[in-house]
């Protein structure tokens, strides 16, 4: 049933194999799908394509056209428990009627390997017909029993052609599509709405419907011109795009509230990360990177914290794992920040640069040989437990570095200790 509030791209979705544009490979007369629906045996399938390719539209179309029971889900949403439920129903419905159901699960390869794991039995006895969808490799992502379980289809991401079509059609339909306002687009907004919509049928109907709404009539019709499109490509709906600029924008302005101690910023960029779909592997992986760069010593129970957020991320699986995020987000804002080590780093590194190869001092190389020992490897070396407090004064840098300073740990949190020991240590 189509709504007036559903987006133009979710009424316009095509409802049968005729409807579907592009992907010839698969839908053309004899190719692969053609062939499955005739004999009506659809194994469990893998769809790996771009963004608004047509992957879970043709899902829909399998599960309708072969009568089964249709279910969608999107791997960031849920998680085992929600498709336990979805598994015990088809089981009924296969044995009280013969339905059988498609299970359809978008970004699958969002799911841990546990929980991708929980589908192969059901897959395996036909319980349930699995299509997963997914943007990413899937000999990388997915586990290895369910792509051999599977079939794997690739879509192309759809050529201008094949959207200047949809385009068509979304103008002209007036059931489901935009007929009723009598809009044209001009060539140039035509144009810059097939470059910008990178082959996502997606992006251009929601731009398309943003653009005809922000289009006054005159005369009862509308041009749709490209300052519209314009406008409508960069609309808030359309702006998240997980390998763009506003990814990039939203996970350093996340980085920055981390590193400027506002928890509350944290969590709500946190937020709006995984409402956008964004990885959670890649914002834990980032706050394992923050808690080394910015927090270091002034808490050193910043990094295992993060490793463990990191972990769990792997373990659980959205949506559950946005907890775990927020608990180390907050955390992470929350504690005392340093980037001694990190500085600490960088001038070794200068230095590291700009010197050549500095020779290891003999007395700390280890003596293995005679030989070596002969050489004075390890002369004079004095071992530090055999010394008042465990510490005695020596070099270890190069002869040429001698005396330099890389780390200067700061007054804050446990670093202070850190300071004050190596004080104590040195005799200041
Ligand atoms: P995906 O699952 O690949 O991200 P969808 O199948 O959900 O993309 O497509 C999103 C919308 O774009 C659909 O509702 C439909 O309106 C349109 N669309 C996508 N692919 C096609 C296609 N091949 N033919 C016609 N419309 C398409």
């Amino acid at each position: 049933m189509n709504s007036p509030h559903q987006p133009l791209a979710d009424r316009l979705r095509p409802q049968k194999i005729g409807e579907f544009v592009g992907q010839k490979h698969l839908v053309g007369r004899g190719k692969i799908i053609a062939t499955l629906l005739r004999q009506d045996k659809i194994p469990s399938l893998i769809f790996w394509g771009p963004p608004g390719s047509g992957k879970t539209t043709l899902a829909k179309i399998i599960a309708s056209e072969t009568k089964s029971h249709f279910e969608f889900y999107s791997a960031v949403e849920v998680g085992v428990n929600e498709i336990k439920k979805v598994v015990q129903e088809s089981k009924g419905r296969l044995e009280e009627t013969g339905q059988r159901t498609i299970l359809c699960i978008d970004e699958i390869h969002r799911w841990n390997k546990a929980q991708q794991a929980y589908l192969l039995p059901h897959v395996e006895d036909g319980t349930i017909i699995l299509i997963g969808a997914t943007t990413e490799n899937p000999s990388f992502e997915l586990i290895g029993p369910l792509l051999s379980r599977s079939k794997v289809l690739t879509l192309d991401r759809l050529d201008e052609r094949d959207i200047a079509e949809i385009v068509t059609r979304a103008l002209k339909d007036g059931q489901k599509g935009l007929g009723e306002y009598k809009a044209t687009i001009n060539k140039e907004a035509l144009k810059l709405l097939l470059e910008a919509s990178n082959g996502d049928a997606r992006t251009v109907l929601n731009a398309l419907e943003i653009a005809t709404n922000l289009t006054k009539p005159k005369q009862g019709k509308r041009l749709i011109t490209l300052e519209k499109i314009t406008q409508a490509l960069g609309s808030k709906k359309l702006l998240y795009d997980k390998t763009g600029e506003e990814h990039y924008n939203t996970i350093s302005a996340f980085i920055k509230s981390l590193r400027g101690s506002d928890a509350d910023a944290a969590v709500y960029w946190l937020a709006r990360m995984l409402e956008a779909g964004e990885d959670p592997e890649f914002i834990a992986r980032r706050m394992v990177i923050l808690a080394s760069e910015d927090i270091g010593n002034a808490d050193p129970k910043a990094l295992p914290l993060a490793v463990a957020a990191f972990d769990a991320v792997r373990f659980v699986g959205l949506p559950e794992a946005a907890l775990n995020l927020a608990h180390a987000a907050t955390y992470l804002a929350t504690t005392p920040k340093s980037n001694a080590s990190y500085m600490a780093l960088k001038r070794a590194k200068a230095d590291v640069k700009s010197t050549l190869n500095e020779p290891v001092p003999l007395h700390l190389r280890n003596p293995v040989t005679d030989l070596m020992k002969g050489v004075g490897y390890g002369k004079g070396y004095k071992y530090a437990h055999e010394f008042p407090g465990g510490f005695v004064k020596q070099q270890f840098l190069p002869d040429k570095l001698k005396g330099r300073k890389y780390y200067e740990p700061k007054n804050i949190g446990y670093e202070r200790y850190i300071k004050e020991h190596l004080e104590k240590l040195h005799g200041k």
